[in-house]
């Protein structure tokens, strides 16, 4: 198997931390020159970048929000620009949400689906303007688009629509010569789970630590490390996937219910 990215720019959407860091720090590795986007975080994205460059990677950051489509459109521009090519696209930005029904707010609605759809959406659009034939995209689902958790609608609903995307986009990006799938990450430690609270766990679990309910959820009985998320990701973007489009990878350590 030959994982090696070597000549391949590849853009990480929500790339200054957590699985999108790791993603960026497994494509360095292999080869890629990278480019990481972030929202507002230019603190951590510019600490990556000074890391990768340092083991003699080739990174650069890049503000801009994905909700935005036209912010989006300049990212991928400014990559184009600045390395004369975009091979690889890792769509990873995305936010966490939680509430009951009766407190779900149309703001709650448009920010989560703006976000974790249309930023994915607009993202793929920007970027398969430009790709050349050969090229690889991976979404970023979540084991949420298949499971209940209590709380979890919005969320779980926009994840769902990631997956639907990467499969009815496939055919379509197949006539350009270009691959999109999906990773359905299950629980991973990054800041988003530590910023979970008790908000998902059902009450009749009341009392229970919510990081110890999400280990008692997997076959492994525990999170994932951001890497190994990240291995999954560079695999669907490598060549060794090169008759998979249009699938969604659990990478959930066999999520139970
Ligand atoms: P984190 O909250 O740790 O990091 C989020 C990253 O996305 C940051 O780089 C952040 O930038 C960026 N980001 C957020 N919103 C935007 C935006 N509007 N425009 C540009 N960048 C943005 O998240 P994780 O690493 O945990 O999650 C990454 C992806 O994996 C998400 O799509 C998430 O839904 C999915 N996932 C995560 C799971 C988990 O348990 N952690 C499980 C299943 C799926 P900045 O630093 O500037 O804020």
């Amino acid at each position: 198997m030959s994982t090696t990215f070597d000549g391949r720019v590849a853009l990480i959407t929500g790339g200054s931390r957590g699985i999108g860091a790791a993603i960026a720090r497994r494509l360095a590795e292999a080869g890629a020159t990278v480019a990481i986007n972030y929202r507002s975080n230019a603190g951590a994205a510019d600490e990556l970048v000074e890391e990768l460059r340092a083991h003699g990677h080739r990174a650069e950051a890049f503000g801009g929000d994905v909700t935005d489509p036209a912010r989006i459109a300049d990212v991928v521009a400014r990559v184009v620009e600045e390395f004369g090519a975009l091979h690889l696209l890792a769509s990873n930005a995305g936010i966490e949400h939680f509430a009951p029904l009766a407190d779900i707010t149309l703001a709650d609605f448009e920010n989560v689906f703006r976000t974790n759809v249309g930023g994915q959406l607009f993202a793929v659009q920007a970027a398969a303007a430009v790709m050349p034939p050969g090229s690889r995209i991976v979404l970023t689902s979540s084991v949420s688009a298949r499971i209940a958790v209590h709380r979890h609608t919005l969320y779980a609903a926009s994840k769902a629509a990631v997956s639907a995307m990467a499969l009815n986009l496939a055919p379509e990006l197949a006539e350009a010569g270009i691959a999109i799938n999906a990773v359905a990450p299950g629980g991973t430690a990054t800041d988003m789970a530590a910023e979970n609270g008790a908000d998902y766990v059902h009450p009749a679990l009341a009392g229970v630590e919510p990081q110890q309910v999400t280990r008692s959820m997997n076959a492994l009985g525990r999170l994932a490390r951001p890497d190994e998320i990240a291995d999954a990701v560079a695999f669907l973007l490598s060549q060794n996937a090169s008759y998979i489009t249009g699938s969604t990878l659990d990478v959930a350590g066999g999520w139970m219910r």
